[in-house]
């Protein structure tokens, strides 16, 4: 073995809830740099301006926190390497595009956006390769020097090799070979001066000092232009390893349609952390006495990144519930089984607010159990009559259904006031009567056509477990059919001067 450190990254996107893939990638990452006594690090990659919130990356470190995975640097701690988060190291990027640029690597783009959707269409029809044409890249330097300094606006592009093959190694594939011609002069800073992820990544995870680059298979393609940015800089590249991509039931990629993908849901929904990370290393990965039970410990003792199995690893929900059980009946003592409910709902925080839900309608101190059981499980079966919207069938439902998902995605911050703004500017919108509106919600959430208030249950519920129950009445009622929810999706967006919600 080389005396190279192990150092692995997770790079997360501060870009919504954070994601089981997210975990996913997480755990190999961590077992891999522990195994070898190596380091894990944390980098935050909000290079999006519009789409990145420190909001996000609060929950992404609170989720890898409850699963009880631990980097060694990151932005909440620091390390050698810093600063962890791509906002605060635009300059480093900086430097380093004005040397592919002065090196003849890279080159300014002026083209406006305008130009360069017409020119993608344009060579869409036409079947040429790439979708941009490459224009400015003929532009003499000392020209496009001065068009900078007169302050035209400009992004940077990178040169990509117009004929040949690149060629690359995949730590669990082998060789991936990929024409040049089928990769675009791919942007590496943008406009707003900000670096596209290709930039950042390559100059991170060299400076970075990382290893191996431990992520999800749908990376994979952009590892060309990565290689070309290491060789442009004569840097050593890391060792790549993607994982198998993790799968619905139909075999088709994970996806929240199908499966409940937001971590968020896991926890609040009565998963153990440890439960699942057994069951996340299990997509990929099992010990060679083929025992499905192990701990993060027992991986760390056991795994070795070559025995990563490629055959795409099917999210089974009811399989992590059957290990989730293991862990409950035969790890935890009843004590502990308590104190575990303690920290998921049973505390006094939570069961007052629920407490507050219903205390208007108890008689009895025994009447919360009849009141609120919404709160505890999420075996939750739904009459289909009581989900339909008055006057619409199961269809006409869903897609109200659907538009409230989409209004509830994208809600912040998720409380009662804001769901009942949202409820009302909807109802304002659609001309159906907030009242009429909110009945399939009320049993979405609950079961029920009568139950707790709704908002003030929403708001508990938070707002992953809230939409995967609408999603399952949604369900329940037939679904939408995929032609059906582009059209609704356009409409919607249509209907929105900003393409973005209501507001
Ligand atoms: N920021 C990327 C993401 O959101 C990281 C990809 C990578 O690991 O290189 O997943």
């Amino acid at each position: 073995m080389s005396d190279v450190e192990i150092r692995t990254r997770l790079a997360p996107s501060p870009t919504g809830a954070p994601h089981v893939g997210t975990a996913y990638q997480a755990l190999f990452g961590y077992v891999w740099a522990r195994k070898n006594g190596g380091k894990f690090v944390l980098r935050i990659e909000d290079t999006d301006r519009e789409r990145s919130s420190a909001e996000s990356e609060r929950a992404i470190i609170d989720s890898l926190g409850w699963l009880g995975i631990k980097w060694d640097e990151g932005p909440d701690i620091g390390g050698p390497y810093g600063p962890y988060r791509q906002s605060e190291r635009l300059e480093i990027y900086h430097r380093h595009v004005e040397k592919l640029v002065a090196e003849g690597h890279a080159y300014p783009c002026f083209c406006s956006r305008e130009r360069l959707e017409r020119v993608r269409k344009e060579r869409q029809k036409s079947g040429a390769g790439s979708g941009y044409d490459r224009k400015c890249r003929n532009i003499p330097p000392e020209e496009a020097g001065k068009r900078v300094e007169n302050g035209e606006e400009f992004t940077v592009r990178m040169k990509v090799p117009l004929e040949g093959t690149c060629r690359f190694t995949d730590f669990l594939r082998g060789e991936i070979k990929k024409d040049w011609s089928s990769i675009d002069d791919q942007v590496i800073l943008k406009a707003d001066g900000y670096p596209t992820y290709h930039l950042a990544v390559v100059v991170d995870d060299h400076l970075m000092k990382i290893s191996h680059v431990i992520r999800g298979e749908e990376w994979i393609n952009s590892v060309p232009k990565h290689i070309l940015l290491y060789r442009f800089f004569g840097w050593k590249p890391p060792v790549f390893c993607h994982l198998p991509l993790l799968r619905n039931k139909d075999r088709s990629k994970l996806s929240k349609r199908k499966n409940p993908v937001s971590l968020e849901w896991y926890r609040r929904t009565g998963i153990l952390p440890e439960a699942l990370l057994n069951f996340l290393g299990l997509m990929g990965w099992h010990p060679a006495d083929d025992e499905e039970k192990f701990s993060v410990e027992e991986m760390v003792e056991k795994f070795r990144l070559e025995d990563v199995s490629l055959g795409g690893p099917v999210f089974d929900l009811d399989k992590l519930k059957w290990l989730n059980g293991r862990y409950i009946r035969e790890d935890l003592t009843t004590e502990q089984l308590m104190n575990r409910l303690e920290e998921w709902a049973l505390n006094r925080d939570n069961f007052t607010r629920i407490l507050e839900t219903c205390k208007g309608r108890m008689t009895t101190l025994s009447d919360w159990g009849r009141l609120t059981p919404h709160f505890f499980t999420e075996d939750i079966e739904y009459r289909k009559e009581d989900l339909l919207l008055d006057g619409l069938d199961e269809t006409g439902t869903c897609e109200v259904l659907q538009v409230v998902l989409w209004e509830l995605e994208r809600l912040t911050p998720f409380d009662k006031d804001t769901i009942y703004r949202m409820f009302r500017k909807l109802s304002d919108r659609t001309g159906i009567k907030l009242k009429k509106l909110t009945a399939p919600l009320y049993v979405a959430v609950s079961g029920k056509t009568v139950s707790t208030p709704l908002f003030d249950t929403m708001e508990i519920l938070g707002s992953d477990v809230t939409r995967m129950r609408i999603r399952k009445a949604m369900e329940r009622l037939g679904g939408l059919s995929g032609k059906r929810l582009k059209k609704l999706e356009k409409e919607y967006e249509r209907s929105n001067v900003t393409g973005r919600g209501l507001d």
